[in-house]
């Protein structure tokens, strides 16, 4: 058992029990993901609505407390922690966070990444580093500025360039994220290898998850990675790799380009039986799985007192919650997501 004595803020030292996160079917839970805001410069058709309603500013934790909550996570066994959204980094302030939880990097924590869209990325990027982030996801579903802005609504492709080649230059590892669209980028995935390979940077197919309501039909965006697989494998040469990065992705080596490809398939694959995972989002809200409704409320423990016991507790007993899998299966009679919940809520 691992104990750990701190301090928040001017309050008495903590004297947090430690047992490792086991759940019911055996599996470590090791790995948070945290949705810091579930706000966003983007409008992915995909994940929002464009007239998304986001939460109150004032239902917000603030980002002491989230460090708190995350500091706890960390002593009960969470080695790696994932920055996510919404967009991480539209959050004010953001970097504090990214700061304070740098600085337990080698003190429990093994590794803070961030997933991020990239608008900000060229402001932040040397920060990210400095704080002791070495690995970020961008998220990119195609090479083309105009269909850009056709799938982020929103978005400025230049500016997720720039943010990809500043963080390259702050020696920051890039991997991209693209969502895989039935007519939108699956003829251009070969290219999207290329550029991904090309510049160093392994790129991760998506498939895409019914969570949300959206304003399209989300059976037609549907594009099993088995047919894209195929299809680029008509052109590439794969080889099946055990390279893990703790996430969900199924990796292989294109021996065209000698750069990583990953596939994330929970509808094609189920992905739960490996899961180390927990999420929980920016009103203290923890999801033990991303594809159910059950969740916990963390808030509530984490403000009764400035002892970490009944957190400690509150997390114990959510942990025992933890589902074996989920129950992602899109309704295709009522075009119903099976998540009410959007991705930005959790996180991706
Ligand atoms: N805004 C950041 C970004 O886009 O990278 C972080 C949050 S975003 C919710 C995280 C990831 O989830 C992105 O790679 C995004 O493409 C993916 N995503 C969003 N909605 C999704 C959906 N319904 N199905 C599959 N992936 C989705
Ligand atoms: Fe924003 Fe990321 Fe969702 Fe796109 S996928 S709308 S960038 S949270």
């Amino acid at each position: 058992m691992n104990t750990r004595v701190g301090t928040i803020g001017n309050a008495a030292p903590l004297v947090a029990d430690a047992a490792p996160m086991i759940d019911p079917f055996g599996r470590a839970v090791t790995y948070l993901r945290v949705s810091v805001t579930d706000r966003c410069d983007f409008r992915c058709t995909y994940c929002m609505a464009e007239n998304m309603t986001f939460l109150p500013k004032k239902d917000l934790l603030t980002l002491e407390e989230l460090d708190r909550l995350c500091s706890a996570f960390i002593a009960k066994g969470v080695r790696k922690i994932r920055l996510t959204g919404g967009e991480p980094l539209v959050r004010k302030n953001i970097m504090y966070l990214v700061r304070q939880l740098g600085r337990q990097i080698g003190s429990g924590l093994e590794e803070l990444t961030v997933t991020t869209n990239g608008s900000q990325l060229a402001r932040h990027a040397e920060e990210l580093y400095d704080c002791g982030v070495r690995r970020i996801n961008v998220s990119l579903d195609t090479l083309d500025p105009e269909k850009f802005r056709r799938v982020t609504r929103w978005g400025d492709f230049a500016k997720v360039i720039e943010g990809i080649d500043a963080a390259q230059r702050a020696g920051l590892k890039i991997k991209l994220n693209a969502v895989a669209l039935k007519d939108f980028n699956e003829a251009e995935m070969p290219d999207m290898l290329r550029f991904a390979h090309g510049r160093g940077m392994d790129l991760t197919v998506i498939e895409t998850m019914p969570m949300g309501e959206i304003e399209e039909d989300r059976t037609d965006q549907y594009l099993p990675l088995s047919k894209l697989r195929a299809d680029l494998e008509r052109q590439f040469t794969f080889t099946d790799i055990d390279y893990q990065t703790g996430g969900p992705a199924r990796y292989v080596r294109v021996a065209e380009t000698g750069g990583r490809l990953g596939f994330i398939t929970p509808l094609t694959h189920n992905f739960c039986e490996s899961c180390n995972r927990v999420r929980l989002t920016c009103t203290g809200t923890l999801y033990m799985c991303l594809g159910q409704n059950d969740a916990a409320d963390l808030r509530a423990a984490l403000r009764s007192t400035e002892y970490d016991g009944l957190l400690h507790a509150a997390i114990d007993e959510a942990i025992t919650r933890k589902p074996k899998g989920h129950d992602f299966i899109i309704d295709r009679t009522h075009n119903r997501p099976a998540v009410a919940r959007h991705m930005s809520v959790t996180g991706g």
